[in-house]
């Protein structure tokens, strides 16, 4: 059967990075024999330029239309202008709203070529491998009562026990395709909404008697990712301790040009690089494009259940790196520094020599 992507290439480098990652899905698709249909519509300031929003109930039904959504990035100088509602990254945030998506999943490992440009010393980052479950549409971003005045200001962190339960699976069985460890990280110490937290975690645990569940708060969470962060595997946090903690976890294991994203509700998934659009690189053919290319291997993970096909992507990235290519934001001395296009294709022929590979240890058997 045929599935339907639909591509939000938007501003910047957000096309530049998508064509790289569409010629990656395009090739899997052909040695795992499966059919992809494509529909691109505009997004960000493109959009607004071309029909004064910058997201159309058009490009919107498209997304509902289809069976995942890969997203560019959005934004740049010429529209920093704009009101609040017509900025290029309102698109954004109507966009998650409207497909519902609850779970922002952010990977946090370590390609072990890349060890030296970590903030972190070698012997503490080598073979961190860990993901970041963050809840992204409930909690103090969104909570009734809030506002200010003269006086005080107010925001209201709040979880319903449906809320914590969607996120909390996803998590879990995640862990269980993982090394089978969850840490749920919270501050049930100091706050009521978190001892809910921790109670509906410990409940849906049961069901995943395969899985080891810990808890710990989020100030010591923030300290462990950055001590000893080979320790976790799977983090399941609210939104706004997610916001923070996978922004640390990102960080500490390379540039943004690196760092892809899912977000995952119940019947959508929107899969994105964390970068922006990289105004000052747009247009040059420099950008970097793991960080779209691995989205994509989130993709087939969560949407199209090719868990395969995904850590071959991942593979074929790790040999490119190691084979020394580097888009000039990881670049170090003596590094070869290489195009957005050349990079895409150095990882398009490593994934098929991993297939090959691998393909003939089965003959073999
Ligand atoms: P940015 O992520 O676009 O860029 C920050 C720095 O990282 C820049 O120096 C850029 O050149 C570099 N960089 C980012 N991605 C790269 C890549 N793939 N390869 C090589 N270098 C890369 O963040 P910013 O400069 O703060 O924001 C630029 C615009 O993007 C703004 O309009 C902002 O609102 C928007 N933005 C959009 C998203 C999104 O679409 N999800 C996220 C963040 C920022």
């Amino acid at each position: 059967m045929t599935k339907k992507i639909t591509l939000l290439p938007g501003d910047g480098i957000g096309p530049e990075v998508i064509e790289s990652a569409v010629n990656v899905i395009k090739h899997v698709a052909e040695k795992f024999g499966i059919q992809f249909e494509f529909e691109t519509r505009l997004i960000g300031g493109i959009s607004y330029d071309t029909y004064g929003t910058p997201l159309t109930d058009e490009t919107l039904q498209t997304c509902y239309d289809s069976d995942a959504v890969l997203l560019g990035a959005v934004g740049g100088y010429k529209w920093e202008e704009l009101p609040h509602h017509l900025k290029p990254e309102a698109a954004l945030l109507k966009l998650r709203k409207s497909l519902g998506l609850f779970a922002n999943i952010r990977p946090a490992k370590i390609y072990s070529s890349l060890v030296d440009s970590s903030s972190l010393k070698k012997e503490v980052i080598n073979g961190t491998d860990f993901v970041v479950f963050r809840e992204l549409t409930g909690g103090i971003y969104f909570g009734e009562p809030r506002g200010y005045d003269n006086d005080k200001g107010w925001n209201t962190m709040i979880y319903t026990r449906p809320e914590i339960e969607r996120i909390a699976k996803l998590a879990f069985e995640t862990a269980q395709r993982r090394k089978g460890t969850l840490t749920s990280v919270d501050k049930a110490n100091v706050l009521e909404v978190s001892q809910l937290w921790r109670k509906v975690v410990a409940e849906t645990a049961k069901n995943y008697p395969d899985v080891e569940l810990s808890n710990m708060y989020v100030d010591n969470a923030a300290m462990q990712i950055v001590k000893d962060p080979k320790q976790f595997d799977v983090i399941l946090t609210s939104n706004l301790f997610g916001d923070i903690l996978s922004d640390i976890s990102g960080m500490i294991t390379g540039s943004l040009g690196m760092l892809p994203s899912a977000s995952l509700g119940t019947r959508y998934s929107l899969y994105e690089p964390v970068h922006g659009s990289a105004p000052d690189i747009a247009g040059k053919g420099i950008a970097n494009p793991i960080a779209a290319i691995a989205s994509a291997a989130m993709m087939f993970e969560h949407s199209f259940e090719m868990g395969k096909a995904s850590e071959l992507i991942i593979e074929s990235i790790e040999k490119a790196l190691k084979q020394g290519l580097r888009t000039s934001d990881i670049a170090q001395k003596g590094d070869k520094v290489v195009t957005t296009q050349d990079l895409t294709k150095a990882i398009i022929g490593n994934f098929d020599l991993i297939y090959n590979e691998q393909a003939l240890g089965v003959f073999t058997l």
